[in-house]
């Protein structure tokens, strides 16, 4: 097969497996400097000291679960593909109500090039939902695109992106709280040069401190931006393509959160949706989105 610019999407997905053991390898070097190198050997010591090692351990144990809970299922889920026969009956990407002619049987792989109104993927030869883009790396359309994550090995769209942000959200606090929990060691070894443990195990807690205070920063930075977006109900795309002031699908904001993370609180940190969110949030299959037009938003 003849080389082409194409294959640099290739490339990216044969990243993949290489990035999900880059993400492991991080999380290993991490318990083992936080269970092996400092906290778990603690817990014999007695004391005061038996107590914040089995405290510290909880927490970073249960935050460990939650983080590849959520990495576990934002890789694994589809983000949203478009059902071969789709047509769409109102261009609500544009916000026109105007009905659509609803094409005949086989119009779809000769759409009308001169009717705007109706959004028509060429390279999968089939009509977009709104809100829907092509991926180029993927290869095919993703409903509610958001981008595409190399570290996720995957896109993100309307049906994984809630546990996208968890998987944000359980990093920035897993990595917070192992910055926090590393550093007084590090002081210790600063303060009067003694080394706590092996060398071995200084130079781990050294790596892991810098390496979670790095992902802590830049995490914050990209959790921030994605709660912005949330809160006015517009994706990582739309926010570079938005012309207008009004962006009709803005519902306020806790609606726009329920469309993201649905409406039963218990489900809100978990990397799941209830069975009712699923029946009756049709944004969360990504092919129908509520405009403000639906709503009376004076409320807001
Ligand atoms: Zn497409
Ligand atoms: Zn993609």
């Amino acid at each position: 097969m003849a080389w082409n610019v194409f294959k640099l999407c290739t490339a990216l997905k044969g990243l993949g497996l290489i990035i999900i053991f880059l993400v492991l390898g991080v999380v290993g070097v991490t318990y083992y400097a936080v269970v092996y190198c400092n906290y778990g050997p603690d817990l014999a010591a007695g004391g005061f000291n038996s107590l914040l090692g089995l405290i510290v351990m909880i927490v970073f144990h249960a935050l460990l679960v939650m983080l590849l809970w959520s990495y576990y299922v934002v890789v694994l889920t589809d983000p949203g593909a478009v059902p071969p026969n789709y047509r769409p009956l109102v261009d609500q990407e544009r916000g026109e109500t105007e009905p659509v002619e609803a094409p005949e049987f086989g119009l779809l792989s000769t759409p009308d090039p001169t009717n705007t109104r109706v959004r028509y993927c060429r390279k999968c030869n089939n009509y977009k939902p709104p809100r829907c883009h092509h991926c180029s790396v993927c290869g095919r359309c993703v409903l509610k695109m958001d981008h595409h994550c190399v570290w996720v090995v995957n896109c993100v769209g309307a049906q994984n992106y809630k546990y996208f942000l968890l998987f944000l959200f359980y990093t920035f606090l897993m990595t917070s709280f192992v910055t926090v929990a590393l550093f007084p060691r590090l002081v210790v070894f600063l303060d009067d040069g003694k080394i706590p443990g092996s060398t071995s195990s200084l130079a781990t807690t050294f790596f892991a401190f810098v390496l979670n205070l790095a992902f802590a920063l830049s995490v914050f930075g990209f959790l921030i931006m994605h709660v912005s977006l949330v809160a006015e109900n517009i994706t990582t795309i739309e926010a570079y393509e938005k012309t207008t002031a009004i962006w009709h699908y803005d519902l306020g904001r806790k609606r726009n959160f329920e469309q993201v993370f649905g409406t039963v609180p218990k489900y809100w940190f978990l990397p799941a949706y209830s069975d009712e969110d699923l029946q009756k949030t049709p944004a969360l299959h990504g092919l129908e989105y509520p405009s403000q037009t639906d709503f009376n938003t004076q409320e807001f």
